[in-house]
């Protein structure tokens, strides 16, 4: 019976180390497939930019085109929308090791419409697709709000940018203010949607939902880790709704104070 105990024992001990070693084998195997999938794409997501800047500065060489204002003003803006693509980028990546208490924010009081408005308003002109409808309704009693202005427009262009990323073709933006206490931004999208089971992930760090159709589409899996971690350092909250199939709704509330 002692021997029988003891053989089942080592058994035991060998199955438990076996479990072991090929649960972590599949985890280094996931940290790996991780790493490749964010080389890969962020590759491409610095070559796109840097190729449309390299060939936006040959245009402007051309003498042809310094005759022409309209061209040379298009030309210019395209260079100051990549710009912004690449500094935005190099900020995600580099939050990417920061929690939001390491965001150091420089508030200012802000007209809440007229910031609103420039915002969409630059967003609509990125839009190159003309099947894009972007929708604005305001109902704002407040008239300002004390907001770091670069940080929160990188995490508006987040969601805007994602909505149009994942199919969404009628994109509307609903502000209002909340018990008199907060501003609530809904960006409401008619996109491919999220998984329910999904949906508590969008904000971790690398995470891309498992939708087939998002395999076309390039993702770090950073833009809303950082944008969560952009409206908790303004002690606000962060929301999704979504239906898979029929569109996202990311719910942004910002106290007053
Ligand atoms: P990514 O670089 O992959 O877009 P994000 O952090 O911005 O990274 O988003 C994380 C994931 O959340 C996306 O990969 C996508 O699966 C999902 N997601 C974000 N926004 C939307 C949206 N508007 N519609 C559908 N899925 C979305």
């Amino acid at each position: 019976l002692g021997l029988l105990l003891l053989s089942f024992i080592i058994f035991s001990i060998v199955i438990g180390l076996l479990y072991y070693s090929i649960k972590s084998l599949i985890s280094q195997k996931k940290i790996a497939d991780i790493k490749t999938d964010f080389v890969n794409n962020i590759t491409h997501e610095l070559k796109t930019p840097l190729a449309t800047l390299t060939l936006a500065t040959k245009m402007l060489q051309k003498d042809e085109i310094k005759q022409q204002p309209q061209l040379v003003d298009n030309t210019v803006n395209t260079i100051e929308r990549q710009n912004k693509r690449l500094q935005k980028l190099i900020d995600q990546v580099l939050s990417n090791s920061l929690g939001y208490k390491e965001i150091q924010l420089n508030r200012e009081s802000v007209n809440i419409e007229a910031y609103l408005n420039t915002v969409l308003d630059d967003f609509q002109l990125s839009i190159t697709s003309n099947d894009i409808t972007l929708n604005r309704k305001f109902y704002i009693s407040k008239k300002t709000i004390n907001i770091d202005k670069f940080y929160t427009t990188t995490a508006l262009l987040n969601i805007l940018e994602n909505a149009v990323k994942y199919a969404g073709e009628s994109i509307v933006v609903d502000c209002t203010v909340e018990s008199n206490s907060e501003l609530k931004i809904a960006i409401k999208d008619n996109g491919i949607g999220i998984f329910d089971k999904d949906k508590k992930h969008v904000f971790d760090k690398f995470f891309r939902a498992g939708n087939k159709e998002i395999h076309n589409v390039k993702g770090l899996g950073l833009g809303l880790y950082y944008t969560n971690q952009i409206i908790k350092a303004h002690n606000g909250n962060i929301a999704v709704e979504s239906k898979e199939g029929k569109g996202t709704t990311f719910i942004l509330t910002i106290p007053f104070n």
